[in-house]
């Protein structure tokens, strides 16, 4: 089944992007659509020129349904390294049987077509047979920032699928650079930990939260709210950016965020967590001396679960208060 939707996917990618080399080709322009491979015999003999002549590369990894906080990642990309590889895996290991993995959005044709207009090299797009073989029976369980009662609490299952896919990844493409969003916070801190902690040779980049005009991060799940919902869902920033002022301002820690949380669920959301942490540790801390801060929230609406992030700005105070000035 899941080979038979794969290769319709290809397929509809293959049609689109030959219309628009035609349309654009009677403008004398031709988009080149990203080379598509699917084992890792196939993404090592195509990574492995490219290393040979010293050239950078970068790797992307996302899950696909690709919107513009992934082609943020991609130019970020860009600005690093000559040559790009996305890789598109919906990783089974990192959801739970409850969860939305059958349901999550899968949108290849339309992925390739972006990622054609922004000249990626290489998409990688292995199936869950290629990533997971029969008689696989590794995995990487990390700890630290993966074990902070944060996304770990309400997701246990989750880092040491995201940790093993990531891990895989990499090895597989070896980069010199993998690019990581901010919106998924605690992983970035996880996979950061990883690459550290496994001595692999690249680097991890951070790139900022991509939002909506109203302040709603891009996630592929926004797909899944209804028009009420997603009327509801800009609170989540407005709330942390306003118990970050708060913060800064140097208002009480934990009163801030009591009514943060109130204020979360007056929009409509069933909370999960709204957590002042260490920006790097992610351990808990207390007040603005603890800086640098990182604001933290998962909320539900409806059948949605969506996460947040923020810094907070340490401002005069928190300065002032390390070196002991009162
Ligand atoms: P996903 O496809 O959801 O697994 O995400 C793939 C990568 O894109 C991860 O590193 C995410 O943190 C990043 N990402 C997702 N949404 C955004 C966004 N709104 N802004 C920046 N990066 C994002």
């Amino acid at each position: 089944m899941r080979h038979a939707s794969a290769a319709r996917g290809l397929a509809a990618a293959a049609l689109i992007v030959c219309a628009r080399v035609a349309v654009l080709n009677q403008a004398k322009f031709v988009v080149m659509a990203p080379r598509v491979v699917r084992t890792v015999q196939a993404l090592r003999r195509a990574v492995m020129p490219w290393r040979t002549a010293g050239e950078r590369i970068a790797l992307v990894p996302t899950m696909g349904a690709l919107h513009a906080g992934h082609l943020a990642l991609v130019q970020a990309a860009r600005r690093r390294a000559r040559r790009i590889v996305v890789s598109i895996f919906v990783n089974p290991a990192q959801f739970a049987p409850h969860e939305d993995f059958g349901s999550y959005p899968r949108a290849l044709a339309a992925d390739l077509a972006a990622l054609a207009d922004l000249s990626v090299d290489l998409v990688w797009t292995p199936s869950a047979e290629v990533m997971y073989p029969p008689g696989f029976a590794t995995r990487i369980v990390p700890e630290g920032p993966a074990a902070v009662g944060l996304e770990d609490r309400f997701r246990p299952h989750f880092f040491a699928g995201v940790a093993t896919v990531v891990g895989k990844l990499l090895i597989q493409c070896m980069p010199d650079f993998a690019m990581f969003g901010e919106k998924d916070y605690q992983q970035l801190k996880v996979v950061a930990r990883l690459t550290q902690d496994l001595d692999l040779p690249l680097k991890i980049i951070p790139v900022p939260t991509v939002r909506e005009p109203d302040g709603l991060a891009l996630s592929s799940r926004n797909a899944y709210l209804n028009p009420l919902e997603r009327a509801a869902a800009p609170a989540l920033q407005r709330v942390l950016v306003h118990c970050a002022g708060e913060i800064t301002r140097g208002e009480l820690l934990a009163r801030v965020l009591d009514e943060g949380g109130a204020a979360i669920e007056r929009a409509g959301f069933v909370l999960d967590y709204l957590e002042a942490r260490h920006a790097d540790t992610l351990q808990p801390v207390t007040a603005l001396k603890d800086c640098p801060i990182r604001l933290l929230v998962a909320a539900r609406i409806g059948k949605t679960r969506l996460i947040d992030n923020i810094a907070v700005s340490g401002g005069r105070i928190a300065k002032r208060a390390k070196h002991g000035i009162s």
